[in-house]
Formats: C-alpha cells, sequence, structure tokens
C-alpha cells in the first residue's frame, strides 16, 4: 500500500535519511562506539538548547519524561499551567504520582499569560511549575520568556517546560530563560521516530533531584546526569534513535538552526493563508498561533467556514496526505495541520494543492 504523508501534528514524516540512520546495525551500549557517538552529538544538542548543561537521552516518548519531573522536582506543590488537552492532563499525572497539585487553567486557544503565572506564585505555596510551551492541541503557543522572566522574581520555583512541538522550530535558550527542564520527544519537530526524549536540567533542578527520596529508578535525573558524564544513558538506550538523532542534527546543523526557524515560519504562514484564502478563521488567540502547526476553527470559533471534516480528510488522503481532525473536546469544530521537521515550501505546496482538490469536492 501506498505511504500516506503525515502532516498531523506528530508523529510526523520521517525521512529516508533519518530512517536509514535509524536501522544501523547495533552496537554495544558500553562500548566505546556508543561512548564516541554521545560525545560527538552531545555539543551539538547544546547548541540547539543554547545550553551548557548536559542534554540526556530518555528512551521513553516525552510522557516518561514529563512525569519524571514530577517525580524528581516537587516536594510542595506544584502548579499546572493548563490551556489544551496535554497541558491539562500534566494535573493528571502530578496527582497520580502522588503530589499537590493545582490548576492554572485558561480557556482552550488562550495562552498562558505571565501576569496569571505571577498571581498563582505569589501565594507562596509552589515549588513547581509546568508550562507548555507550543500546546499542540490547540496550536497555541504560550510567551514563553514572558513566563520565564518571572523565575528572577520566584527563584525557588523550579520551571519545568515542554517543548516537544516546538523545540528545534524555534529558538529556546535554555541557560538564558533561566528554566530548569526542557524537555522535547522527538516525534513531533525533530521528525524522528516515536520512541526517544531529549532534556535538560539546571543545576538547581540536579540540586533538588538529589534530595528526592521517591523519584523512582527510570527516570531518575541525578542518574541521568552521572551516565551523561561518560556519555552513557542509565539503562540500554533504543540504539537506533540515537544513530537517527545524529542524522537529523547533522541535518538541522547543515541547514543552520535559523534558517531552520525561518522556514517554519514561512511554511506555518502558507498554511495561515491557506485557511484565509478558503474562508477559514484560526482556533488560537490572535497573536499566539504557533508556527509548526495551524489549528483551523471549524464551528469552534464564531464565523469562518464550516466544512465536513471526516470527508475532507478522506478526499486528501486519497491523494496522499494525512491531516488531523480536531483533538479531544475540539475534535471535529477544529482540524490541524503540520509543517513540522523536514517540510519546505515545495512540499506544502503539493499539500495545499490536495487540500484545494478536496475543498473543490465538498
Ligand atoms: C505529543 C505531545 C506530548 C506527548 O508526547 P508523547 O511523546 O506521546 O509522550 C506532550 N506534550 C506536547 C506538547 C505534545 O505535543
Amino acid at each position: 500500500m501506498a505511504h500516506v504523508k503525515l502532516h498531523i501534528p506528530g508523529p510526523i514524516e520521517v525521512s529516508d535519511k533519518t530512517l536509514r540512520a535509524f536501522r544501523s546495525p547495533m552496537i554495544g551500549h558500553r562500548g566505546q562506539g556508543f561512548k564516541d557517538l554521545c560525545a560527538k552529538i552531545q555539543p551539538q544538542l547544546q547548541q540547539l538548547l543554547y545550553t551548557k548543561q548536559l542534554v540526556y537521552l530518555s528512551t521513553s516518548s516525552a510522557w516518561g519524561v514529563m512525569e519524571g519531573a514530577i517525580r524528581n522536582l516537587v516536594s510542595k506543590k506544584v502548579l499546572n499551567c493548563m490551556c489544551g488537552a496535554f497541558s491539562d492532563k500534566w494535573l493528571d499525572v502530578s496527582k497520580r504520582c502522588g503530589k499537590e497539585a493545582e490548576a492554572l487553567q485558561v480557556p482552550w486557544g488562550s495562552p498562558i499569560r505571565g501576569a496569571e503565572v505571577d498571581k498563582k506564585l505569589a501565594t507562596g505555596q509552589f515549588d513547581a511549575l509546568t508550562l507548555i510551551h507550543n500546546e499542540t492541541s490547540t496550536g497555541v503557543m504560550s510567551p514563553l520568556a514572558e513566563i520565564a522572566a518571572l523565575k528572577k522574581k520566584y527563584p525557588d520555583v523550579l520551571f519545568i517546560v515542554d517543548a516537544v512541538s516546538s523545540l528545534s522550530a524555534v529558538p529556546i535558550k535554555f541557560d538564558e530563560l533561566s528554566i530548569d527542564v526542557l524537555l522535547a520527544g522527538t516525534q513531533k519537530a525533530f521528525a524522528m521516530p516515536p520512541g526517544l526524549a531529549v532534556f535538560a536540567c539546571s543545576p538547581a533542578a540536579l540540586a533538588k533531584a538529589a534530595t528526592m527520596k521517591d523519584r523512582g529508578y527510570y527516570f531518575d535525573f541525578v542518574e541521568f546526569q552521572k551516565n551523561a558524564e561518560q556519555n552513557m544513558t542509565p539503562s540500554t538506550p533504543s540504539i537506533g534513535h540515537v544513530y537517527a538523532l545524529e542524522s537529523k542534527l547533522e541535518d538541522m546543523l547543515t541547514e543552520g538552526l535559523e534558517a531552520r526557524y525561518a522556514r517554519h515560519r514561512k511554511t506555518n504562514q502558507m498554511t495561515r493563508d491557506w485557511a484565509a484564502k478558503h474562508g477559514f478563521t484560526l482556533y488560537p488567540e490572535k497573536g499566539f498561533e504557533s508556527v509548526t502547526l495551524t489549528c483551523i476553527s471549524n464551528g469552534a470559533r464564531p464565523g469562518g467556514r464550516i466544512v465536513d471534516v471526516p470527508k475532507l480528510q478522506k478526499l486528501v488522503k486519497d491523494q496522499g496526505f494525512l491531516i488531523d481532525g480536531g483533538y479531544g473536546k475540539i475534535k471535529g469544530t477544529t482540524f490541524r495541520i503540520s509543517n513540522m521537521g523536514d517540510e519546505t515550501e515545495a512540499t506544502m505546496s503539493q499539500l495545499y494543492a490536495a487540500l484545494d482538490n478536496a475543498m473543490k469536492q465538498l
């Protein structure tokens, strides 16, 4: 059967080059070959996260590290900043880890703003907060710099940031922002197969983790640091993923990070233009739209065109492309198109042609 190209916001299309690297012959994960591989990619990962801290490799999806951050860092109470399906879920995860947790909930489609976070942190109840930079379910990008600026006012609160669908598509300067944990799964903006997450911790986060008695084993951040110092991982990693990451980092640095960011802005603007051309409006609050995916309103917001989304999806799929029909409680009243990863103006234009075709048949 012919491959249907993924334009859903994760997992996304993986290049043949990355897949070839992914299927490299296995090596031992305690041998010099693996250490050399890790040593080679470490400075590149540090360049990507703009950090001097070691960047860790976790064989898990993003949620492994997201749960791990809660277990490693929260002893008093965590503030879960919530504006969509993934960020909302983090409150549930905090509670399932047995932690005191409180929601800062804003309506879906709105971003998290610094002033609201400030008000909550001013109560002095919290020792950590969770934030999703790019809420993939609603297509909203929250103003990370504005929120991270609060770190100066609340130095004892650990800032845990999920950049699963934004890291490598927009600059996120870990050290400069003084955030404490930054994490991403590789199947979204990195355009790699699912199953690996990367993350970094501040010295304060590592110091806190060292005091925590119930941080578990698999996601023990202290173990990640100890092993990374030796160019290793705590347990047997998905070695294929590390090869794929080596290949992907080579792609990113060959293109140049600035060019990569500009390409995402451009292809995202093209999707917004496509939506406007067909009379659609966007779901996110104006000014806070993601640049890696577009969440298009299909009745979720007043005004704008409404179409039969499952039919649109089928008509596009018949032409070889998969788009998303909306996530969670906005399934059907929105739909989403991803421009993450390796997409160019040329490849996105093929998708718009298929979408144009489909629209004529609706
Ligand atoms: C997809 C996604 C997740 C969950 O990632 P998994 O890899 O499925 O664990 C978390 N946060 C964001 C922003 C996502 O887009």
